[in-house]
């Protein structure tokens, strides 16, 4: 790797980065973050409240089945007067089996029905949020672009410069500085080995690159922040 390119390149860089982090920390993007993250949530909400809902219905189609059975039963039972009263306690115990069945089934469908009920108005007021979210996130959309463009403004002359620069790098030589710098790696990415420690991270790593940076334009990685490390 061209170190000496590839450093002025960074030097350019870095300014821009800078000015990508300050973007990233202004309280216009951080606004535009938490309002996302809050209509995300909402529609999480409305999502689960949704399959909820086809829980319920699926439960209530299994009530009317049981409803449906009950009728039948009771149809089917003879109306003959009872011949003793052996007979008599008998079917009146299972007549009282039956209505207990009957009103614990009408108790939990009507459960149901009230959880209905309550789905319909939480849904309703998620529903009413987000879409007074989605207006301030549209407001806060526009306030982070005006931000944004603010801040590229004052950088545009070292943009100019990048792109002028980067014709005169090998481009392998950039694909490797742009993989790291895709990574989220904190700038510098290029840094020194130097008393066999990272200069980007601090860490001894001389162990570990053993037999490495040897020749002058040599690169490793380091183990511990993935910088590129170079010996001068
Ligand atoms: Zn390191």
């Amino acid at each position: 790797m061209n170190i000496e390119k590839i450093l002025e390149y960074q030097a350019l860089d870095q300014v821009i980065y800078k000015a990508e982090v300050e973007y990233a920390n202004s309280d216009e993007n951080k606004k535009y973050n938490a309002l996302r993250a809050r209509a995300k949530a909402c529609s999480e909400q409305l999502i689960k409240l949704d399959h909820e809902t086809g829980d319920i219905f699926k439960e209530l189609e299994r009530k009317e089945g049981a409803f449906a059975d009950f009728g039948a039963e009771i149809k089917s039972r003879p109306v003959s007067t009872p011949k003793n009263l052996d007979q008599a306690a008998k079917s009146d115990d299972a007549l009282i089996k039956l209505e207990e069945n009957l009103a614990a089934l009408e108790k939990d469908s009507n459960r149901l029905f009230r959880r209905l009920d309550e789905i319909s108005r939480e849904s309703q007021q998620y529903f009413s949020q987000f879409m007074k979210l989605r207006g301030e996130i549209n407001a806060a959309n526009e306030a982070r672009n005006e931000k944004r463009k603010q801040i590229l403004s004052g950088i545009a002359e070292y943009g100019i410069k990048l792109n002028e620069l980067k014709k005169s790098i090998d481009p392998k030589d950039l694909e490797i500085y742009q993989k790291v710098r895709g990574a989220k790696v904190k700038l510098p990415i290029v840094v020194e080995f130097k008393d066999g420690n990272c200069r980007g991270c601090g860490m001894h790593i001389e162990t570990e690159l053993h037999g490495k940076l040897q020749n002058p334009g040599d690169i490793a990685e380091c183990p511990h922040c993935r910088r590129i490390l170079y010996r001068k």
